[in-house]
């Protein structure tokens, strides 16, 4: 998920590497390291943290050579230090590899490699690849072994190598993890995860394509499948600059994240379902699942987008799982008295950074009584993922813009993996966990229809732009994703939005009501629809500006609404995923066309790390 460079040339490779990881910053990462070749020797040297402590260290270190490969990590397994970082090598130090992506099957791999003799250093699922080779390496040439390596590998993965047997010999392939081969001037090659780190020298690239591996040596460029069969590449050049590269051509890194949503759900849910089986398997709470047959209540404790997040999480809960759920904010929870039995009672805290000071209260205050605490946290090794009991990650990847889009759809997908679980523990019937499941799998097709709809949403935001204030209803499950389309509002397009749950239009805000107080309501055809149409009518009657976000083909709204916005059908317990989309893109559009800057919103920060 973060970055890879690598370099074979005439030049000290280390400035190469140093240079690439630096263009690779923006992505957000946790540690780095690079690995160099001189002669036959090997030379590693790699830090947590910043690239500018890389550079120290080998300021007091050198890596020598002219050939080698670095790494920007953000952590899926293992926490972020040093030994984790990558480079990471095999048993002998004969090889040294880096990773961008998760290996699923790591953990059965390791424990095959560990019977047969294999020492690990670390706890990334990364170091399975290079004892792998290894292995396979004693009976085999390099570089068959190496692809034989990855033949044997499930998961996603962009990887680059350098080996002692081959010392002028840089490998890499990739899986859905993108690496990109920069031609250099005088038979040098540059190696990427992002164009970014090596535009600077080379604007002459090939694109790997998914399961292609290539060989750079110092006679030339060989580009293969995993069994060996040679594939002809076509050069292109890189016409864009390096600020478009970062944000992956998308005007800002907020569109981008939204862009990213059907990748978020796809790494959220891999390797964690058996659909027909109709269960979720959640590594990161195998080690409590024993208790977790005991709970009888549930808190969910978070801050912000999260919370909301919760409250989605706390309609599946008890839908489907059957366990009383309250969803508190962190900043509450800690300062009141919670009344918590540790037998049967957990706390769930949902953070994407996993530092957010309200949250990290809550999580200790709970803990301090006992009581389970469980993560759900998309940054790797942060205070929430170390110091709750147990947890799962998001795998959303480094959010950069400071409204969270992304990490919100993981957190829901995550709540419904979680329900899964419990649920399938309780009374829920393995047909209903597996419809749920085969729902799952068919979100990121979904997600791709609603997206395409960009500039339409577009335009309709053009059409609000004056807006003083908005509403944003929603029922049920629909009642949070309302909260959240306001709160995107309200942050990016500094317009004031209230998000409602639609039952309560007539205690109270319907009194604000009038031609200029648009209305933005969910009504996706689910069990509460009938009781929004009548919320639509009340809206209507007070003659405020109705858009309306309903389902794929269904036609009788035209009347009513002013605008309409179409997203695909499916089930009432995940439909917040798909509908959520539309919002987010809806207040970007919205704060671009107030010329206001989407990834930076004033007042905010990122990761709320005070109280
Ligand atoms: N899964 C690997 C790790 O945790 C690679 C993470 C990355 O893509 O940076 O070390």
């Amino acid at each position: 998920m973060c970055g890879i460079v690598g370099y074979i040339g005439a030049r000290r490779a280390e400035d190469v590497l140093l240079d690439g990881l630096r263009r690779l910053e923006y992505r957000g990462y946790d540690s780095a390291g690079v690995a160099t070749m001189q002669g036959e020797a090997i030379h590693v040297v790699k830090m947590p943290g910043k690239v500018v402590h890389l550079t120290e260290a080998l300021a007091r270190t050198p890596a020598p050579g002219s050939i080698g490969i670095a790494h920007t990590r953000w952590a899926t397994h293992g926490e972020p230090n040093q030994t984790n970082a990558h480079p990471h090598l095999d048993c002998r130090g004969d090889l040294a590899i880096v990773h961008n992506g998760i290996i699923e099957n790591y953990d059965r791999l390791k424990i095959g490699l560990i019977e047969r003799g294999h020492a690990f250093r670390s706890e990334t699922d990364t170091e399975v690849v290079a004892h792998l080779i290894e292995e396979y390496a004693m009976k085999l040439p390099f570089e068959e072994a190496f692809l034989a390596a990855l033949r044997d590998v499930v998961g996603t993965f962009g990887i680059a190598v350098v080996s002692r047997r081959e010392p002028r010999k840089l490998y890499a392939a990739r899986r859905g993890s993108p690496l990109v081969v920069g031609i250099g001037q005088n038979g040098e090659y540059f190696l990427g995860s992002d164009p970014a780190a090596l535009i600077a020298y080379t604007r002459d690239v090939v694109y790997l394509g998914d399961d292609e591996a290539v060989s750079l040596s110092d006679t030339g460029m060989e580009t293969f499948s995993f069994d060996r069969t040679r594939i002809t590449k076509t050069r292109e050049s890189i016409t864009w600059t390096i600020d478009e590269i970062e944000r992956g051509r998308f005007p800002h890194f907020m569109l981008k994240e939204i862009h990213e949503q059907p990748a978020v759900i796809v790494n959220a849910t891999r390797g964690r379902l058996d659909a027909d089986a109709g269960l979720a398997k959640l590594g990161g709470l195998k080690d409590v699942e024993a208790r977790l047959r005991g709970i009888e209540r549930l808190s969910i404790v978070s801050c912000g987008t999260a919370y909301l997040a919760g409250m989605v999480g706390e309609y599946m809960l008890e839908e489907y799982a059957e366990i009383p759920t309250e969803t508190e904010l962190g900043s509450e929870f800690r300062y009141r008295k919670p009344i918590l039995d540790p037998a049967v009672e957990a706390v769930i805290a949902v953070s994407q950074s996993g530092e957010t000071a309200d949250t990290i209260g809550a999580m200790r205050e709970a803990k301090e009584k006992g009581v389970l605490a469980l993560g759900i946290v998309n940054a790797v090794g942060s205070t929430i993922a170390r110091d709750t009991d147990a947890g799962v990650y998001v795998h959303a990847g480094p959010e950069i813009a400071v409204a969270s889009t992304k990490a919100f759809t993981g957190q829901m997908i995550v709540f419904s993996l979680l329900t899964m679980l419990l649920g399938r523990q309780r009374r829920m019937s393995q047909a209903t966990g597996s419809r749920i499941a085969h729902e799952l799998l068919a979100l990121p097709a979904k997600v791709e229809r609603i997206l395409a709809q960009s500039d339409r949403i577009k335009a309709l935001a053009k059409k609000y732009i004056h807006a003083q204030s908005m509403l944003i209803l929603g029922r049920k499950y629909n009642a949070p994703v309302a909260y959240e389309g306001a709160l995107k509002i309200k942050e990016l397009a500094y317009i004031h939005a209230e998000g409602y749950a639609a039952g309560e239009l007539k205690h109270g805000p319907i009194a604000l009501l009038e031609p200029s107080f648009p209305v933005l309501a969910i009504a996706t055809q689910d069990s509460v629809y009938e009781k929004m149409k009548s919320n639509l009518e009340e809206a209507k009657a007070r003659r405020a500006p109705l858009i309306v976000l309903t389902n794929e083909g269904n036609e009788e709204l035209v009347r009513i609404a002013d605008d309409l916005i179409y997203v695909p059908r499916t089930i009432e317990m995940l439909s917040p995923i798909l509908n959520v989309i539309p919002l987010q893109l809806f207040a970007y559009h919205l704060a671009v066309a107030r010329g206001l800057d989407p990834d930076k919103p004033r007042n905010l920060a990122k990761s709320v790390t005070v109280e």
